[in-house]
């Protein structure tokens, strides 16, 4: 019965073009289980808030997101789907595979920004920006000798980081795409100095550095 939940909360109205793959009666695009045979249905082509359940808003709810993503995530649970047959299993790890997409894109603020202006249609070809602190910080990564300079370049990226996606999301709202176009752009420089620390801070290992955190701070 478990998967009443799902049926009930996903059986919206029958679409005249869909119907179940398995007793042909129709289904509504967003209905995971077939209102009539309770099959698993195929996924369909819908976007990340529906999949999800979710209104289509920027400011995302994120305890919502969580709720309906787990709830889901169970309903599609591999384990309850071994005893059927082969079409429901694939079925099935299709949909999970498809929900843990739209999970994913939903709870990151930089994919959720970059995925809603894909979805509306105002993706623009924004030349990789000249951040200047993007140049300062890498150039700081490149001379850094001590794990503390790591850290520090860090720290600043994050506080960038976390500024940028406010200005983002602030961008999206009013719809000043140009803006936000931008701002991702330069938000794509700084998570790259995020990943390059992890780099910077392996090259100076303890074993490898010449001195401690604490020696650092000093100087
Ligand atoms: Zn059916």
């Amino acid at each position: 019965m478990s998967n009443v939940v799902g049926m009930n909360e996903f059986v919206g109205m029958a679409n005249g073009d869909l119907h179940c793959w398995l007793c042909q009666k129709p289904v509504s695009t967003r209905a995971l289980f077939c209102h009539h045979c309770g099959t698993i249905q195929a996924v369909r082509d819908i976007d990340h808030f529906a999949r999800l359940g979710l209104e289509r808003r920027i400011d995302l709810d994120t305890d919502a997101l969580e709720k309906q993503y787990a709830a889901l995530a169970r309903t599609l649970d591999p384990q309850r789907f071994v005893i059927r047959g082969m079409g429901e299993r694939t079925h099935a790890a299709k949909q999970l595979e498809a929900l843990n997409e739209a999970y994913e894109t939903l709870r990151d603020p930089l994919r959720r920004g970059r995925y809603w202006l894909q979805i509306n249609a105002q993706i623009f070809d924004e030349t990789a920006a000249a951040n200047p602190l993007v140049h300062e910080l890498r150039a700081a990564l490149t001379d850094a000798a001590e794990p503390g300079q790591c850290d520090r370049v860090a720290q600043r990226a994050g506080q960038a980081l976390q500024q940028g996606v406010m200005a983002l999301m602030q961008a999206l709202r009013s719809q000043d795409w140009r803006q936000a176009n931008q701002i991702l752009a330069e938000l794509d420089g700084v998570e790259g100095i995020l990943n390059e620390v992890r780099g910077c801070r392996v090259k100076l290992a303890p074993g490898n550095d010449k001195g401690t955190p604490e020696e650092v701070l000093m100087t």
